[in-house]
C-alpha cells in the first residue's frame, strides 16, 4: 500500500460515533494517515485522551469554556488549541490538512465543511446536514475548487461504489434509471401509529442495527434520516427527487442500490459498520482493511424488503416535500427537526410532536432562493425560532 502516500487528516466531530470509527480505522494505518487536527464541541476529557493518543498538531472545542479548559490541560504538549471557528476554518484550509472527515452533527458542521470545500480538500462527508441546508452552495464550492467529495453515509457510499466514475456526474447519461435508498425501518418499523407517537427517548435511540449518536438515532426512528438522505443523494448524484426510491430493508446488509435502464440493479453489501464506508473514503480509489467482520450471508439468512409507510412516518413525507419545493425549504425542515429532536431528547415534547413542529415551521417560514450562505443561515435562524415557539406551546401538553 505504499502508493497511498501519507495523508494529513482532520477529524471534525472526533469524539462522536463517526469520529471514533474514523480514528479506529486511522489507528490501523499509521504509515498512511497522520491525524493533524481534532475538533469537537464540549467533551474535554475525551478530547484530551484523543490528543494524548494521536498527538495532533491542532485541537479545537466549539464551546468556548470547554476550549479554554482543553488549552489548559494541553499546555506544554505538541498540540496547539485553536482559538475559534475562524481559526478552525483557516487550519482546515492550510497545508496542515489534506483530508477532512466532516462528522460534526447537525447544522454546526456547515461552516467547516464549506471551508474544506472552498480550499479544495478531500472531504469525507458524514455531516449530511451540510448538503441538506446548502446543497447548491456546497456543490458549487466543490466544483470550483476541484475538491474531492466522498460520501460516508453508508447509503451514499454504496451508491458511489455502484456507479462507474463516468456515471457519477450525470447518472442519467450513464444509463442510471433511479437510485434505491435502503432504510432499516428503525426501532418502530413494526409499531402501530398510536404507539409510535408516544415512544420515549430510550426507545427511539435503541436502533436495531447501527450504533450512532443520539440525534441521528432519533432521525432514524422517525425516518427523517431517510428523508435527509434522499435530499443528500439528490445533490451528490445530481438526481431529481422523483428518481430516488426508498425501500425498507430491515437487515441493513444491502446499503443501497442503483437501477439501470437495461433492468440491472447493482447493490453494495456489508455488515452494518461505519468503518467500511470510512475506510473506503480514506483509501479511495484504493481499498484498505477496516476492522469490519467479513459478511457471512448464511448467518444473515434472509434479506427482506418492504414499502416505506409515509403515514406512520410523516417525517419522511415532510423531507421529501421540502426537497420538491426547493429553495431554502430543506434548510428550514432540517432546522425545525434539529430543534424538535433536541426537545424530544430533553423530554419536553412527544415523539409524535416532532413531525408536528417540522410541518408547522415549514408552513410558516417563507421559502427563499438560497443565493448565498447568509440567506441560508438567516432561514436556519428564523426556522429555529419558529420551531422553538411551537415546542414551547406543545411542552405544556406533555
Ligand atoms: P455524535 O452525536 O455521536 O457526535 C457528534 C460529534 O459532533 C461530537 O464529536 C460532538 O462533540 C461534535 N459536535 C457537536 N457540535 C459541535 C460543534 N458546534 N462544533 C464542533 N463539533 C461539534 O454524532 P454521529 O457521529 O452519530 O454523527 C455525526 C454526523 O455524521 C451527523 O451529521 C450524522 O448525521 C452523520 N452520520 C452518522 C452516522 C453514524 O453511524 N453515526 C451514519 C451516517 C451519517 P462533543 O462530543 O464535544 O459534543
Amino acid at each position: 500500500m505504499r502508493d497511498l502516500g501519507l495523508q494529513k487528516v482532520a477529524v471534525l466531530g472526533a469524539t462522536g460515533s463517526i469520529g471514533s470509527s474514523t480514528l479506529d480505522v486511522l489507528g490501523r494505518h499509521p504509515l498512511h494517515f497522520e491525524v493533524t487536527l481534532l475538533a469537537a464541541n464540549r467533551s474535554v476529557e475525551s478530547m484530551h485522551q484523543l490528543c494524548r493518543q494521536f498527538r495532533p498538531a491542532f485541537a479545537y472545542l466549539a464551546d468556548a469554556e470547554s476550549n479554554a479548559q482543553l488549552a489548559q490541560v494541553l499546555a506544554g504538549t505538541e498540540t496547539r488549541v485553536l482559538a475559534g471557528e475562524k481559526e478552525l476554518c483557516e487550519c482546515i484550509a492550510s497545508a496542515d490538512v489534506d483530508t477532512v472527515m466532516a462528522a460534526i452533527v447537525g447544522a454546526a458542521g456547515l461552516q467547516s465543511t464549506l471551508a474544506a470545500a472552498r480550499a479544495g480538500k478531500k472531504i469525507l462527508l458524514a455531516n449530511k446536514e451540510s448538503l441538506v441546508m446548502a446543497g447548491a452552495l456546497l456543490m458549487k464550492a466543490v466544483a470550483k475548487s476541484g475538491s474531492t467529495l466522498l460520501p460516508i453515509d453508508s447509503e451514499h457510499n454504496a451508491i458511489f461504489q455502484c456507479l462507474e466514475s463516468n456515471e457519477r456526474a450525470v447518472p442519467a447519461k450513464g444509463g442510471v434509471e433511479s437510485i434505491i435508498l435502503t432504510a432499516s425501518g428503525g426501532p418502530f418499523r413494526t409499531w402501530s401509529a398510536s404507539d409510535i407517537v408516544s415512544a420515549t427517548p430510550p426507545q427511539a435511540i435503541a436502533h436495531p442495527n447501527w450504533s450512532m449518536g443520539p440525534k441521528i438515532s432519533v432521525d432514524s426512528a422517525s425516518l427523517m434520516n431517510k428523508g435527509l438522505e434522499l435530499i443528500e443523494a439528490s445533490w451528490l448524484f445530481n438526481m431529481p427527487v422523483d428518481k430516488i426510491e426508498v425501500v425498507v430493508h430491515p437487515q441493513s446488509i444491502i446499503h443501497s442500490m442503483v437501477r439501470f435502464v437495461d433492468g440491472s440493479v447493482l447493490a453494495q453489501m456489508g455488515n452494518p459498520d461505519m468503518r467500511t464506508p470510512i475506510a473506503y473514503g480514506l483509501a479511495w480509489p484504493k481499498r484498505i482493511e477496516s476492522g469490519v467482520k467479513p459478511l457471512d450471508l448464511s448467518t444473515v439468512g434472509e434479506l427482506t424488503f418492504e414499502k416505506a409507510d409515509l403515514n406512520r412516518f410523516p417525517c419522511l413525507r415532510l423531507a421529501i416535500e421540502s426537497a420538491a419545493q426547493g429553495g431554502t425549504a430543506s434548510a428550514v425542515c432540517n432546522a425545525a427537526n434539529e430543534v424538535a429532536v433536541q426537545a424530544f431528547l430533553d423530554h419536553q415534547i412527544s415523539f409524535g410532536d416532532i413531525p408536528r413542529v417540522v410541518e408547522l415551521t415549514l408552513s410558516e417560514v417563507a421559502n427563499m432562493e438560497p443565493t448565498s450562505l447568509d440567506v441560508v443561515l438567516l432561514q436556519d435562524t428564523v426556522a429555529r425560532a419558529v420551531a422553538a415557539e411551537h415546542v414551547e406551546r406543545l411542552k405544556a401538553k406533555v
